[in-house]
């Protein structure tokens, strides 16, 4: 691996000093990025697993080319994100000889543009029997693996239930009791054996958890699908895994993969998403005000609502540089945006000075779920997009403006 900076396609002409970045503005961290896909590439190195990205947290396809050095590829929720990584993951890794995977899951896909699934993507994982009925045949005809997406009901989280797919009454995942009595319920051309259709299981249950979690729920899997291991070529264990966490028992994990490995024979892939660009990112915002309603407030330009939607919908609080919990230093402010919204409150914060307009306020771990989810809601710009470079200048990668807005509604 190259110890200096890797190329963007259209290196920008904009360089600029991280405090002279245009707000709001999201900032991408060079080093921080491939700090983590060093961690992830050394569990494939380890282990033999393959690690994609799964793009609906992180899209910022400008790093594609460096994500791609160290993965084996990316998965997609649709034909938007595979098209994506065919175009600017897989293509420029082959042009350099590295052949990428491109996998994709979808709770049901579209007649009318399976055909770019098939034109995009190696690795097809559908969410129940009859859509492997219905579109099984041709995606083996186009020489794809089939998997099926199961759900162990094996849930290891609380508090989240918008982000447990094992909750009752779940769509996401066939159940054992489902897939067990697929002879009678296949039908058609799954009638003789349907479980030759089927290269993989995939599952996908956890939610920015420890592997000890993923370890429970392979015990799940392995009692209700185990009799069903031998015949697969692979497993795919999902997303939700925080393995470049701190805290993330990597060894454990390992110990999960080559279980499967060693027991099955399987190919073990893993789809992190939050994993690859875990604090890797920023969101530089800048006070437009400061007021004053029994507590102090001040208004930024950048909004939870637009630029940060997780944060009202997990919901967190996004760390802030230099600032501490309300009452720990001196200044406590409730951080708004300049939205209609009453409730695009980013959180309460206190600083050692109070805040004045023009300073800078730069939110941390603003990489995954951030620019994927943002919208223009009461007309709000969206982010500037920049990329921090190893030596500290910063490439500004894309502005967004008025036509960004408009081009969207009509
Ligand atoms: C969301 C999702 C992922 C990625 O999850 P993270 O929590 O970002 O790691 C992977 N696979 C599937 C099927 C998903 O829905």
């Amino acid at each position: 691996m190259e110890k200096g900076s890797f190329n963007l396609k259209d290196e920008g002409e904009e360089h600029m000093k991280f405090t002279e970045l245009p707000t709001p503005c999201y900032v991408v961290d060079e080093a921080l990025l491939e700090r983590n896909l060093e961690t992830l590439k050394g569990v494939m190195e380890r282990t033999g697993a393959r690690i994609l990205l799964a793009q609906k947290a992180f899209s910022m396809y400008a790093l594609y080319p460096l994500i791609g050095r160290y993965l084996q590829g990316a998965t997609a929720s649709g034909p938007y994100e595979a098209r994506l990584c065919a175009e600017e993951m897989a293509l420029p890794l082959a042009r350099q000889g590295r052949k990428l995977e491109n996998h994709i899951f979808s709770p049901a896909y579209r007649e009318e543009t399976f055909d770019e699934v098939l034109e995009y993507c190696d690795h097809i994982v559908f969410n129940s029997w009859k859509q492997v009925r219905k579109f099984g045949p041709g995606a083996r005809a186009a020489g794809k693996s089939i998997g099926l997406r199961i759900n162990p009901e094996c849930s290891t989280q609380e508090g989240h239930a918008i982000y447990d797919p094992c909750a009752p009454g779940s769509r996401l995942g066939v159940t054992a009791a489902v897939f067990g009595n697929l002879r009678e319920r296949a039908g058609g051309i799954l009638a003789k054996d349907p479980l030759l259709w089927l290269d993989g299981l995939h599952f996908h249950t956890l939610c920015e958890q420890n592997s000890d979690d993923l370890e429970r729920t392979l015990d799940a899997v392995e009692e209700k699908f185990g009799v069903y291991l031998p015949g697969m070529k692979w497993i795919n264990f999902g997303g939700g895994h925080h393995i470049t966490r701190p805290d993330y028992d990597i060894p454990r994990l390992e110990r999960c993969i080559r279980r499967m490995q060693e027991k099955y024979s399987l190919t073990v892939y893993l789809e992190p998403g939050e994993a690859v660009a875990l604090n890797a990112g920023f969101l530089a915002a800048t006070v437009l005000e400061t007021l004053h309603n029994g507590a102090d407030i001040a208004i930024l330009d950048a909004s939870a609502a637009c630029h940060m939607p997780d944060v009202l919908e997990m919901p967190y609080r996004p760390p802030l540089q230099g600032s501490g919990l309300p009452g720990e230093k001196p200044y406590t402010y409730r951080l708004g945006a300049p939205t209609c919204l009453a409730g695009d409150v980013i959180g309460e914060y206190s600083f050692d000075c109070p805040l004045q307009e023009g300073d800078r306020l730069v939110f941390e771990d603003m990489a995954i779920y951030s620019m994927v989810k943002n919208n223009t809601f009461n007309g709000m710009p969206l982010p500037a997009i920049a990329l921090r470079r190893k030596d500290g200048d910063c490439v500004m990668v894309k502005r967004f403006g008025y036509e960004d807005f408009k081009r969207r509604l009509s």
